[in-house]
């Protein structure tokens, strides 16, 4: 039997074990959730939007590109702004989905 929760920001049925409402794209902050790792400063190309952010790498995973390339359908970025011609704009947390992304850059670890 398949395990599951109620999202509580839409209050769609979801996995027990997700990290991000598949509906409204929340994040849960339950579940499997790792601790250990580094945060990657990124900036992401999507296809109307410059983001920058920090892309949380777990200690299991050894570079950007891990993350980037893994199963999951989201990059979720810590710390984000937009980044427009003229300022930035903070946003806090935001999940990109990667099929908008165009490119990612590698900035540096904190
Ligand atoms: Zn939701």
């Amino acid at each position: 039997m398949e395990h599951i929760k109620q999202c509580p920001f839409c209050a769609e049925l979801i996995n027990d074990k997700a990290i991000i409402c598949r509906y409204c794209h929340s994040i849960l902050g339950s579940g499997a959730i790792e601790k250990d790792g580094e945060l990657a400063r990124v900036r992401i190309k999507t296809n109307d939007k410059i983001y920058i952010g920090d892309v949380f790498v777990p200690q299991h995973m050894e570079r950007v590109s891990d993350v980037i390339n893994d199963t999951r359908h989201f990059i979720v970025l810590i710390n984000a702004k937009e980044e427009t011609k003229t300022s930035e704009v903070n946003i806090g947390i935001l999940a990109i989905n990667k099929n908008i992304i165009e490119w990612v850059r590698f900035i540096g670890y904190k």
